[in-house]
């Protein structure tokens, strides 16, 4: 199926052309047919499945079609409002990408930064606004923006806003905005609490679906690595540094952690910035910027930072620490692997996370396959085989900052610590990758680690 068949006008194929699509996703042949004929919609999605243009493109359709008569200043006519910050600024780009060719004027607005250029620009008349809800409500408060004429509504990761606790900024936008209107919700997942908002806000609404990214897995090679927590910093940095990994999201549990972490790394001689709610708009802007553009090879971020940045082609996704709830796993390795790229996501897992392992692999319904890298193997008896994206690995003399491109990664054939610890998980015995490795580690003795070059 190509684009041309969904009804889009000529000046939106050729923006989606110029972003190189050639050919919609499921998630926009499902919902772009739905949003034009101008139904209520409740998408089940999460980001990575290219929901953002499935929204995006029809809304900006039904702009142009009805273009409303009345002259003078625009009012606002599609809100897009997003949990966070980052996300916001993601939509927004995606708007103005694909409006390039149209009359449409579009305006990002979210807080921490300074809210006085975002009235300034309210003032000239938006028809798009992507707005993180509080800085909307500061907006609406001080008469910069009104919302009485929004045509569309578009609640994206809606799922997210209930956690971050934005139900009562969402209840108090609703009540600002007009009865009659389009919405569209998008959620990764369909909690109680959602559907209860969905029940009040959706008027016979279509429901779409695509698979999860736990069941659309494929593009991401997961693996466990169990490891002492005090080994967890060197043994990453030395698999940044001779796996010569470039660009590498890694997730911690909180945001001390974060910045400990990116500090760490820095001594290793491996760049690295962290990004979490305790940072200053420009820095995470910054941060995020210089992570893009290759500037920085490592970005820590906590959950909620990094909830929704898109970042194209991200090859690498690190667990540091298992997040608290086994759904935001999966919302972490969505990270990698996106619409058209592959990745890899490595959890390594001290004790103390086993059971939280246990309740990840419970909601992917299989088991992560383990690694380990020789010298790092809680239980030295086990053999590691040196397996990287199915091919033999060659052992070198790569160093901590990124010497030696492919080298030294290996893979657990067994399950890797199975005994760090009494309760540690046992797994049996089972081959992994094209079957050319040979246990190179069957008479391994735990050996010093090598220590990571310093800068
Ligand atoms: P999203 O789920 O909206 O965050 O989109 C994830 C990524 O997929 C973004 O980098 C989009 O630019 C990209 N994308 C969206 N639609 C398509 C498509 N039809 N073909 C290829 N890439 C796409």
């Amino acid at each position: 199926m190509s684009f041309d068949s969904l009804g889009l006008n000529a000046d939106i194929l050729r923006a989606v052309e110029e972003q190189g699509y050639r050919e919609p996703t499921p998630i926009q042949r499902q919902a772009i047919p739905v949003v034009l004929a101008g139904r209520d919609l409740m998408a089940s999605a999460q980001t990575g499945t290219g929901k953002t243009a499935g929204f995006t493109l029809p809304l900006l359709q039904r702009l142009v079609d009805n273009q409303p008569h009345a002259k003078g200043r625009r009012p606002v006519r599609a809100l897009i409002l997003t949990p966070t910050r980052e996300l916001a600024a993601q939509i927004g780009e995606n708007v103005s990408d694909y409006s390039k060719y149209l009359d449409i004027r579009s305006l990002v607005v979210f807080g921490g930064v300074s809210i006085n250029p975002q009235m300034m620009k309210l003032r000239s008349g938006v028809d798009v606004l992507v707005a993180t809800p509080g800085r909307l409500l500061d907006l609406e408060h001080q008469n910069a923006v009104k919302l009485d004429q929004v045509e569309i509504l578009v609640l994206d990761e809606a799922d997210r806003m209930l956690d971050m606790g934005f139900i009562h900024d969402i209840r108090r936008v609703l009540a600002k905005l007009p009865a009659r209107r389009q919405n569209l919700l998008f959620s990764a997942t369909f909690s109680d609490e959602i559907k209860g908002l969905a029940e009040k806000l959706l008027h016979n609404p279509e429901e779409v679906s695509v698979a999860r990214r736990n069941t659309a897995s494929e593009q991401v090679t997961q693996h466990v690595h169990f490891v002492d927590k005090k080994r967890k910093r060197e043994l990453l940095s030395q698999m940044i540094g001779e796996g010569n990994w470039q660009q590498v999201l890694v997730f911690t549990r909180t945001k001390h952690g974060a910045n400990h972490l990116a500090e760490q790394l820095g001594k290793d001689g491996i760049t690295a910035a962290a990004i979490h709610g305790n940072k200053s708009q420009g820095a995470r802007t910054r941060a995020l910027a210089d992570f893009k553009n290759g500037g920085i090879r490592v970005l820590v971020a906590t959950d909620i930072a990094a909830r929704g940045l898109d970042i194209e082609e991200l090859p690498h996704v690190v667990n540091y620490e298992l997040p608290n709830v086994p759904e935001d796993y999966v919302h972490r390795i969505g990270r990698t692997g996106r619409a058209a790229a592959t990745g890899e996501a490595l959890s390594l897992v001290c004790v103390d996370e086993h059971k939280l392992l246990r309740d990840i692999e419970r909601v992917l319904k299989r088991e992560v396959p383990r690694m380990a890298l020789p010298g790092y193997e809680v239980d030295p008896s086990i053999p590691a085989e040196p397996i990287v994206n199915g091919r033999q690995q060659q052992r070198g003399g790569g160093r901590g900052n990124g010497g030696g491109q492919g080298q030294g990664q290996r893979r657990g054939g067994n399950g890797g610590a199975s005994s760090e610890r009494s309760n540690a998980p046992r797994r049996p015995s089972r081959p992994q990758g094209d079957g050319a490795a040979k246990p190179a580690g069957a008479n391994a003795r735990r050996r010093p680690a090598r220590k990571p070059a310093s800068a």
